[in-house]
């Protein structure tokens, strides 16, 4: 028998928040309350002034493996992902080769089980080959466990497809169609937002509409066909707009942002750091205050990170011939907790709804992001609130370095993690557990 006592914490979960003591014994939650007392043989986790709270779930990282492996691995990349305090992860399909079929994924769900700090489901394509034109063998890569269906790094910009794949994810319970929303039409050649930073640097943009638009027509095909419709990384006011309208209709809908556009302006492009180049891209202090908005009066479910690393050879290249995407998921929860918790904009109860019971429900993890009550899987992240710290790239656990976050300092950092009742971070450290 294993057993870990968590002493001294208070429990934050969807049901509520009480001062609580939490007994793991062989990968299960067996008890739950005030003044627990370790067992002989028990090992006893501190969590003195610390939150214990359902693991985070981050549904959209790029791990880069099949193909980019001097990016990150699913081993880096779960490593980096426990540290943040995550039990479970959605990874994106656009690897190489990308997840359109089934041998593929099977591949990738059989190396995170042998190697992964974290619950790894890899998300399928809508297309063969990401190409936007013929449907993927979606039921195939379904039986298999997939739930998240995307075609992520490329938008899906033809609408008879996208319309099709709407149909025919329908027949498949709780199977959800995911959108890189960025008409490519409206993007091309563009390496910013396109506004009055983007103009004063020179750089060619990356408008707005680009990404509501496609909004507005997906949710009108969600409507038509019934289909589940999630958005990923939005970053724009008028999308939420489109989406609180959508979700007040009863369309079936949710959406995701990432830490960088709840926090940061295309205003951080003005030193052509390509740190701070993603797509979509950052955008203007409107769309950040229309983001918060609509995190707030739950338009915006989940907090994503979208943590795309690329090796330091790639990145440390002029502006625009950098690759977009930034690291994030060592650094969400902190971020978040320091720029919206600890201002007041959100209560830590909505942000931990954000970033771990909201997007296990989107993503399908029906053991993660549940209350914390007996006989439940032990996926477990432990906060300490006033922990302060400063993020270096260098080291972070991931293979990559491009941290938008350079230098800032944050408070609030994960001491420990369990994961199916092993701690896969403990007193700020990650384990080996393999
Ligand atoms: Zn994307």
């Amino acid at each position: 028998m294993t057993e870990f006592l968590l002493t001294g914490g208070r429990v934050l979960d969807a049901t509520g928040e009480r001062a609580a003591d939490v007994r793991v014994v062989d990968g299960a939650i067996a008890e739950v309350g005030p003044g627990l007392s370790a067992s002989a043989g028990a090992t006893v986790l501190d969590a003195e002034g610390c939150v214990v709270t359902p693991g985070l779930v981050d549904i959209q990282v790029h791990f880069r493996e099949p193909g980019r492996e001097e990016s990150e691995t699913i081993a880096t990349g779960s490593r980096a992902a426990a540290l943040g305090g995550c039990t479970a992860v959605v990874c994106m399909p656009n690897t190489e080769p990308p997840l359109d079929d089934a041998a593929v994924v099977q591949a990738v769900i059989a190396r995170a089980r042998r190697e992964a700090h974290c619950a790894v489901l890899p998300a399928g394509c809508i297309t063969k080959g990401r190409k936007g034109e013929e449907l993927a063998p979606m039921g195939e890569l379904y039986d298999l466990g997939v739930r998240i269906f995307t075609d992520d790094g490329d938008c899906v910009a033809d609408a008879g497809v996208m319309r099709r794949a709407f149909e025919y994810a329908s027949a498949l319970p709780d199977a959800v169609i995911a959108q890189h929303a960025e008409d490519p039409a409206l993007v091309r050649g563009g390496h910013m937002h396109e506004g009055a930073w983007s103009s004063r640097l020179g750089v060619p943009g990356r408008p707005a509409e680009a990404e509501s638009s496609i909004v507005a027509r997906d949710l009108q095909l969600a409507k038509r066909t019934g289909g589940r419709y999630h958005v990923l990384h939005m970053s724009c006011a008028a999308s939420a707009d489109l989406v609180r309208a959508a979700k007040a209709e009863g369309v079936r809908v949710t959406a995701e942002c990432t830490p960088q556009h709840l926090v940061l302006t295309d205003e951080s492009c003005a030193g052509y750091d390509p740190s701070f180049k993603m797509n979509p891209p950052l955008r203007e202090q409107a769309d950040v205050d229309g983001l918060r908005a609509a995190l707030l009066d739950g338009t915006i479910d989940a907090i994503a990170t979208d943590h795309a690393p690329h090796a330091p050879e790639t990145k440390d290249v002029p502006f625009e011939e950098a690759p977009p995407g930034m690291l994030g998921v060592e650094t969400a929860l902190a971020v978040v907790l320091t720029t919206l918790v600890e201002p007041g904009i959100l209560t830590l109860a909505q942000a931990l709804a954000a970033l771990s019971w909201n997007p296990a429900r989107i993503g399908g993890f029906a053991e993660h992001g549940s209350p914390l009550t007996a006989n439940r899987a032990a996926n477990l992240c432990v906060i300490d609130p006033a922990h302060q710290w400063v993020v270096e790239g260098n080291r972070l656990a991931s293979r990559s370095r491009n941290t938008p976050w350079e230098g800032w300092k944050l408070t609030g950092k994960v001491r420990h993690t369990i994961y199916s009742g092993v701690p896969t971070v403990r007193d700020f450290d990650v384990q080996e557990i393999w």
